[in-house]
């Protein structure tokens, strides 16, 4: 009986590990998917391939085909490389008064982001909010600067016509000192695309602004030019986040991934309309779930994960109970004890289970004696492994020899193994043995 449902662990392993060609099948409908996303090509491509090296020889979960595996790697990647570090919305605004500086191009939200910004803090964080339109160029953007700010209820900075983006930056800064300001958010302008001229304003407003934040804010609908804008924007004025609008709209968002692969500045903020509250701090699952598409495979693959989990622990937790916990079971929490920092990272987590850990330690249990131990079962047959009752003297010569090691010390593997089948039968009868089963999934 236990030698067949040891062996459930090594089928598992030996039909369960994705081969090249199920990751080159599955990946060839993921590129299609970032590219409808308007993932950039480049981007795109290079995500693929940097999936493609993580996925190889992971192994599948039972009840999950391959193709479904795989793109719940690429899912669990995408979010990876779409979160960063460090909280998405925490914009740096002590030592007041700080400035943010909000560039992009034309038409991408910039005055709306400002103004919706600039309401968040003033409302979530109570910041006394500065507003100041730099844009010279387009008929009227003043006024629509200043009537956001009307709406929300901070101050803007008064508009005097023909001043230069520089000269009404200084004026901001000055006012923004003298009026006891927390936050200044400088509203530049615009431009259709990446022009020289316009460039230069920007960098000579920073120069001047010193701003704490430089925000590029991105039209969420852009797909393959997201990333020239990007380019441009981070290696001449230097940018410290992004904010994606538009992301109400159809579009699936893949300028989300193509920004993070460029510039590797954080996503801060996603534009959800045209109101002033439709702000959100950027979520990385939300946006992945969304580039992909994929979600319905997402959700099945964690799902069965969970299903598997519990399965499995319910399956040992029965063996253990009866006191069926051969060489198998061993290894498999010897491996565990590995990854999880030692016996006392497995026992602390269990209740009652403090003192046993604290005596193992004692007792010279670390982690090189965790390796010659599982270096003694690899070198075990099959059948002991199932069965340690069979090893007589010469079969333990040849288990030690084969491990490089003293029998005496295969002596002390097994009869620590009998102790804890011994153990394990006695805490059977209490609940507790689909805990230990548990933690050593
Ligand atoms: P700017 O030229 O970069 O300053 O862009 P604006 O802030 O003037 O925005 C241009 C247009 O886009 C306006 O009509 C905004 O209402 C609209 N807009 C800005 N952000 C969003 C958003 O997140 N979603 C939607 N649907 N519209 C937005
Ligand atoms: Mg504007």
């Amino acid at each position: 009986l236990s030698e067949r449902l040891g062996g459930v662990f090594e089928r598992l392993t030996r039909q369960g590990a994705l081969s090249e060609a199920d990751v080159e099948t599955a990946l060839r409908e993921v590129r299609v998917a970032l590219l409808e996303a308007d993932v950039s090509l480049p981007v795109a491509r290079d995500f693929v391939k940097a999936v493609k090296a993580k996925a190889t020889g992971q192994s599948v979960t039972k009840s999950v085909t391959p193709g479904q595996q795989v793109v719940k790697i690429v899912h669990d990647e995408l979010v990876r490389v779409l979160s960063g570090d460090g909280a998405a919305d925490a914009l740096k605004i002590d030592n007041p008064p700080a400035t943010i500086l909000m560039v992009g191009l034309q038409g991408s939200g910039k005055t709306t982001t400002t103004a919706k910004l600039a309401k968040r803090l003033k409302e979530k964080n109570g910041k006394k909010v500065l507003l100041a339109s730099l844009d010279t160029q387009r008929p009227a953007a003043m006024e629509q600067l200043q009537i956001l700010a009307g709406q929300i209820g901070v101050d803007s900075l008064p508009i005097v016509k023909g001043e230069s983006a520089v000269q009404i930056a200084k004026r901001a800064k000055t006012q923004a000192n003298l009026g006891g300001y927390d936050v200044l958010f400088l509203d530049t302008a615009g431009r259709l695309h990446i022009d020289e001229v316009l460039m230069d304003e920007v960098q000579a407003v920073r120069d001047i602004a010193q701003p704490r934040e430089t925000l590029l804010v991105v039209d969420g609908l852009t797909g393959q030019d997201a990333v020239n804008v990007a380019t441009e924007f981070d290696g001449k004025v230097g940018i410290s986040g992004v904010v994606l609008t538009r992301m109400d709209g159809d579009g699936r968002g893949g300028a989300a991934l193509s920004m993070r692969a460029v510039t590797g500045k954080p996503i801060r903020f996603v534009g959800l309309g045209e109101k002033m509250d439709a702000l959100d701090a950027f979520e990385p699952e939300r946006v992945a779930g969304r580039i992909l598409g994929m979600g319905d495979i997402v959700a099945l693959v964690e799902k069965a994960r969970e299903t598997f989990e519990a399965e499995q622990a319910e399956r040992m937790a029965k063996r253990f109970a009866k006191g069926l916990f051969n060489m198998n079971d061993l290894k498999m929490q010897l491996d565990q004890m590995l990854k999880m920092g030692g016996m006392q990272g497995v026992m602390g987590m269990l209740p009652g289970m403090g003192k046993a850990a604290k005596m193992a330690e004692d007792a010279g249990f670390d982690d090189r004696m965790l390796r010659r131990q599982i270096a003694l079962i690899n070198s075990m047959t099959k059948r002991e492994r199932a069965n340690p009752d069979l090893l007589q003297a010469s079969r333990k010569k040849r288990i030690a020899q084969g491990a490089g090691l003293e029998v005496a010390e295969l002596n002390r593997l097994l009869k620590q193994h009998k102790q804890m089948a011994d153990m394990m039968k006695k805490m059977g009868k209490g609940g507790m043995m689909k805990q230990v089963a548990k933690a050593m999934m």
